[in-house]
């Protein structure tokens, strides 16, 4: 049995005594090579997906959860509480049920993927839908949070952030090294944050590089693109639905810092990529798409030049997470009826 993530790396994560271990065996997810696509960029460079949709409850998530909720139990909380645009929900969901506490969530909505609200539900978690937007969620949570006794486990919560390290450790374990990019969707910005503060204290420890980051936001919800909030976020990748990143300003510091920058992809990029991943046997939800989009497009554009590096994009959440969006874009299969000669003519028609 592999080690739980906070048992492997808990020297490098700045979490209290107190900490309990409440483990779902996240993390160790795989590093998958892209060789096809990486020659369709150009060739001649290493592009591997972590597949972070491995997770238990399919998402990055419970990366940071683990640490979170092992840190409110161990302080005697009983009861957490987040917004979410769904993967934090079910995450906090599950890691509540497992350490035994109450989980309280909060959702923008009708904006929230079938999947995950599901998940959320079904782990035992208190759902209550704001009549507002993934920001104004947030604000209650952290203003509730601030009258009682109840564990924030939001981004904003450090020891997430801690969790959420593990990832940069990872890669560059397997890898031997940091890669020389690292591309990956910003929401909330808690990700792009833990992942190079990750990658700086690995390479204090251990020489082990350093990556230029390319961070990618949905371009109907780029305020970190555009400078400014954005007061009504809108694009189909729902988990980067995000109008006032928490963590925005530490977001564009890792950006610039190692060299890399945030840019934005519009919608019919990142379901292209979808599709494209899918084609390579990778199905993950539309936002999870977006780093590599974002990667394609610099690529495409002239702006990065891949030769001889090595890639690495996030792949942040399942596909399973959000059905819906590819069953809304299929045509209805076909109906045919119990007869050889027909499924023959079927399956062997020219395909387009
Ligand atoms: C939460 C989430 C993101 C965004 O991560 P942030 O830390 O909010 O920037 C991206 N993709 C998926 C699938 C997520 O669940």
């Amino acid at each position: 049995m592999t080690q739980p993530l906070l048992q492997r790396y808990r020297p490098y994560l700045d979490l209290p005594e107190h900490t309990q271990l409440v483990t779902l065996s996240e993390g160790n997810t795989p590093l998958i090579p892209l060789p096809r696509l990486a020659e369709q960029l150009g060739g001649g460079f290493e592009l591997y997906v972590k597949y972070e949709g491995l997770n238990p409850t399919g998402s990055f998530k419970d990366r940071g959860m683990t640490a979170a909720i092992g840190e409110a139990v161990g302080r005697g909380a009983k009861t957490v509480i987040c917004a979410s645009t769904g993967n934090t929900a079910a995450s906090a969901a599950a890691y509540a049920a497992r350490a035994g506490l109450k989980a309280v969530v909060l959702i923008p909505q009708g904006k929230v993927a079938a999947g995950k609200l599901a998940g959320a539900v079904a782990y035992g978690a208190q759902v209550l839908q704001i009549q507002g937007s993934f920001d104004d969620a947030l604000h209650l949570v952290v203003e509730l949070c601030q009258r009682h006794p109840i564990a924030l486990v939001n981004s904003l919560n450090p020891y997430r952030l801690e969790g959420q390290k593990t990832a940069a450790f990872e890669i560059c374990d397997v890898l031997g090294a940091a890669p020389d990019w690292l591309c990956l969707p910003v929401g909330n910005a808690g990700n792009i944050t833990s992942y190079w503060m990750g990658f700086r204290q690995y390479n204090q420890l251990q020489q082990s590089g350093l990556p230029r980051i390319l961070g990618v936001q949905a371009s109907g919800a780029a305020p970190l693109v555009l400078g400014h909030p954005v007061e009504h976020p809108e694009t189909v990748a729902t988990a980067i639905r995000i109008g006032r990143p928490a963590r925005g300003e530490q977001a564009l510091q890792a950006a610039e810092e190692s060299g890399g920058r945030i840019i934005a992809v519009s919608d019919e990029q990142i379901l292209a990529m979808q599709k494209t991943l899918a084609s390579e046997g990778i199905w993950v939800e539309p936002a999870s798409a977006a780093g590599l989009a974002g990667f394609a497009a610099e690529v495409e554009a002239g702006r990065i030049q891949p030769r001889g590096k090595r890639v690495v994009a996030i792949c942040t959440g399942h596909g399973l997470k959000d059905p819906d969006i590819i069953v809304k874009s299929m045509p209805t299969p076909p109906q045919i009826a119990v007869n050889l000669a027909l499924i023959e003519e079927a399956v062997l028609a020219p395909t387009i």
